[in-house]
């Protein structure tokens, strides 16, 4: 049986220590983690660093990198939740949960985000609509479309597939949908509610990786962590994420600007690398032992790589996430799970 979950739980962390092991932070989800322990199995690090995970005296239940570095799988979380989610709807009778997309123009990569979050949105239980307008789509046309979904009480989480094409601009689009239906985390209503700590939606790429952090039992507390990157999208939520009680790790932010990032990043037990920036966080950067999350996507002639030399970092590093196959499924789980969360805000899933 899978576990049900607190909704929206990622503005209510609740720290736990676990009494049959070292001390680990737990962000939220607490049933979840501890019942399904067993399951994941050992979570030792193997790294002689400072950020200790989780462990049991069960072995053997994370995949590894070649180096010896828990391979924090994105795939495979994304996976549970998705299961998850579709246990509980259909535990409650399966009302309709719907997430609408807006997506504006013809764009190739946002075109395959938006199928694959209304893919994955059905694998999990969901409802999903998809209004699409052309390119030559003026303002008012898609303002009208974003505000027909906020009118239409079917429909419960709002995700306008950024960017627009040039031209248009997103701000008034984006200010038209009310926090609750708010998905995406995007607004400056759901910024400030999340800045203040009051209920609303987290963007989904940063709650991603902190979901990563949590279900791999990453200690958080007391740490040292480093965002790369200070974008609202993804570096500025994720310091927010990572700084509040009940996380509480001790956070820097870098930025283009930051001049020792070396020295910052040999200093961190977690690294988030939010820059853009091809490969980056390399060897020199990395404390043994150190958590490595790689968010950012660069197309190259070597295809799509992330900000981290994986091949170079996965032999120091405690535990790392693959890219592709880390940060970007967990974006859409935890879209998807943000859309429950609406529906519960809403009042249209039970509590
Ligand atoms: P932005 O371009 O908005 O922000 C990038 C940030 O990184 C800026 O703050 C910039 O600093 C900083 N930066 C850039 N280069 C360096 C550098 N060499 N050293 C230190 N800091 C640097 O990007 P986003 O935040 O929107 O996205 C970041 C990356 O994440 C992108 O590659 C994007 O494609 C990817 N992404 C991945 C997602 C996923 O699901 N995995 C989802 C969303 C985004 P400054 O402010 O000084 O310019």
């Amino acid at each position: 049986m899978v576990p049900d979950r607190t909704p929206n739980a990622a503005l209510t962390p609740s720290p736990l220590t676990r009494s049959d092991g070292p001390e680990v932070t737990y962000l939220c989800f607490s049933a979840r983690q501890s019942a399904s322990g067993a399951e994941w199995g050992d979570m030792e690090s193997g790294r002689s660093g400072t950020n200790e995970v989780a462990s049991s005296t069960e072995r053997g239940g994370f995949d590894r990198t070649p180096g010896g570095a828990i391979r924090m799988d994105g795939n495979r979380l994304r996976d549970e939740i998705v299961a998850e989610l579709r246990y509980t709807i259909e535990s409650a009778g399966s009302p309709p949960v719907c997430l609408a997309t807006v997506l504006v123009g013809d764009d190739r990569p946002s075109q395959m985000y938006v199928r694959n979050k209304h893919k994955k949105a059905s694998e999990a239980g969901l409802v999903s609509r998809g209004v699409e307008l052309p390119a030559t789509a003026s303002q008012a046309q898609v303002e009208d479309a974003v505000a027909a979904l906020v009118a239409d009480p079917s429909v419960h989480g709002i995700l306008c597939q950024l960017p627009l094409p040039d031209g248009l601009d997103p701000e008034p689009v984006l200010a038209l949908i009310p926090p609750e239906k708010d998905v995406d985390g995007l607004t400056e209503r759901s910024m400030g509610r999340l800045v203040r700590g009051q209920p609303g939606h987290v963007g989904c790429t940063p709650l991603g990786a902190m979901r990563l952090l949590e279900r791999y039992g990453i200690a958080t507390a007391g740490k040292r962590a480093v965002v790369v990157g200070r974008s609202t999208l993804v570096g500025l939520p994720m310091v927010l994420l990572l700084g509040r009680k009940g996380v509480d790790a001790t956070v820097t932010l870098a930025h283009s600007r930051t001049t020792d990032l070396v020295d910052v990043c040999r200093s961190a037990d977690i690294i988030v690398a939010a820059a853009g920036s091809a490969r980056m966080i390399n060897a020199t950067h990395v404390k043994p032992g150190a958590t490595v999350i790689d968010v950012g996507i660069s197309r190259t002639e070597a295809g799509i790589v992330g900000d981290v030399d994986f091949d170079a970092v996965q032999s120091i590093a405690g535990a790392i996430t693959p890219m592709p196959g880390g940060t970007g499924p967990m974006t859409i789980a935890c879209l998807l799970e943000n859309t429950l969360s609406a529906a519960r805000m809403l009042g249209a899933f039970p509590d």
